[in-house]
């Protein structure tokens, strides 16, 4: 048997969630490997899915759900064998493929990681696609030639999914981290992530001009809009933003000054489609360098049959850290 949350769509659109529990792994769509899903995640985007939101489903009935974390239960793929601890995030699961919000799915080969070792499925799902975007994202700074010597580091939305995670991840690894928030009674929980100083989110938001005076090193920011062009016009000559989200608006009004001017760089996240090798760097990282913080501090533990109402408070902005699902 399988329990699963589905989502259809009415010939006017709107958009309902079901929990089934009376479907089979027959009805699972096609695949190379059977997953007994052991937990899934919330994410912004899972919010935008959940509640029929344009932009993320692509094709209905849907399982949503765009992380998935267990065990394999079956195996076409050479790969992959009953027993093995796998993962999962992104790849168009809830969106064009059904995802991890059911207590099994049939899944590509490609798409899976193994779970690195000592990393449970909850863990693993409290890092979700979220965690491994900011993973991503820190990696993609230090690829551009961050160190923490270089300065401070601004995470942007620090409270939410993505921010938690880079705020304990820049911690852990020696940076000194601004965390911007619009949250200020969260102050005492991102200090204990390891922001040094927080700061209020229209600190950024209000900057006005496209070039400030330099202050930040590097940024993370999950937020776009006008909080990206006020990290953008306050980064140092040479500093780099990563742009991993849009939580406060996909527009960028901004100018090309910060560029041309002092040499800053924009650095694109995409963790959908990131290549196998590149995840699983990220993945090893992961579950080494996130401190026990994160867990303790940034993770509530919900069922299924909670999502609905999750989807609302995320998409709010009122969940603090990560959610995992079982299901
Ligand atoms: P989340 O947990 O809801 O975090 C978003 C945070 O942004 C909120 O907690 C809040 O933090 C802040 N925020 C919310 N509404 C805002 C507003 N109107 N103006 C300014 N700040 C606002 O969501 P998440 O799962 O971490 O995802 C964060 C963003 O990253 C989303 O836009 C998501 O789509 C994107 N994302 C992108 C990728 C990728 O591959 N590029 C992957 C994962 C996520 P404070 O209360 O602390 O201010």
């Amino acid at each position: 048997q399988v329990r699963a949350l589905m989502l259809t769509q009415a010939e006017d659109k709107t958009v309902t969630a079901t929990l089934r529990d009376d479907l089979t792994v027959q009805d699972l769509p096609d695949g190379d490997v059977l997953v007994q899903v052991e937990a899934s995640s919330l994410n912004y985007k899972d919010g935008l899915a959940v509640l029929g939101r344009p932009g993320v489903v692509r094709r209905y009935p849907m399982v949503p759900g765009i992380d998935l974390a267990g065990t394999v239960v079956e195996s076409s793929d050479a790969r992959y064998a009953p027993g093995d601890p796998v993962l999962l995030t992104g790849w168009g699961i809830g969106e064009q493929f059904w995802g991890g919000y059911a207590t099994h799915a049939r899944v590509q080969a490609d798409w899976l990681t193994c779970r690195p070792e000592g990393l449970s499925a909850q863990d693993a799902m409290a890092i979700g696609t979220a965690g491994f975007t900011a993973m991503m994202s820190v990696m993609a700074l230090e690829d551009h030639g961050l160190t923490p010597e270089q300065g401070e580091v601004v995470v942007t939305g620090a409270s939410g999914g993505v921010g938690s995670v880079a705020v304990a991840l820049l911690s852990a690894l020696g940076y000194r981290v601004v965390a911007s928030t619009g949250r200020p009674q969260e102050a005492g929980y991102l200090q204990g992530l390891g922001a040094a100083q927080i700061i209020g989110r229209e600190e950024l938001s209000s900057l006005k001009r496209p070039l400030e005076k330099e202050r930040f090193a590097g940024a993370v920011d999950a937020v776009g809009g006008e909080t990206l062009a006020g990290v953008l016009s306050c980064l140092k000559r040479g500093g780099a933003a990563a742009a991993c989200g849009l939580a406060g608006g996909s527009g960028l009004p901004t100018t090309v000054l910060p560029f041309i001017l002092r040499g800053v760089a924009l650095l694109g996240i995409d963790s959908v489609m990131c290549p196998p090798e590149r995840r699983e760097r990220a993945w090893q990282r992961l579950s080494r360098e996130l401190p026990g913080t994160l867990y303790s501090e940034g993770v509530t533990v919900q069922p299924l049959a909670e999502v609905q109402r999750l989807a609302e408070q995320i998409l709010a902005g009122q969940i603090r850290g990560r959610t995992v699902i079982v299901p």
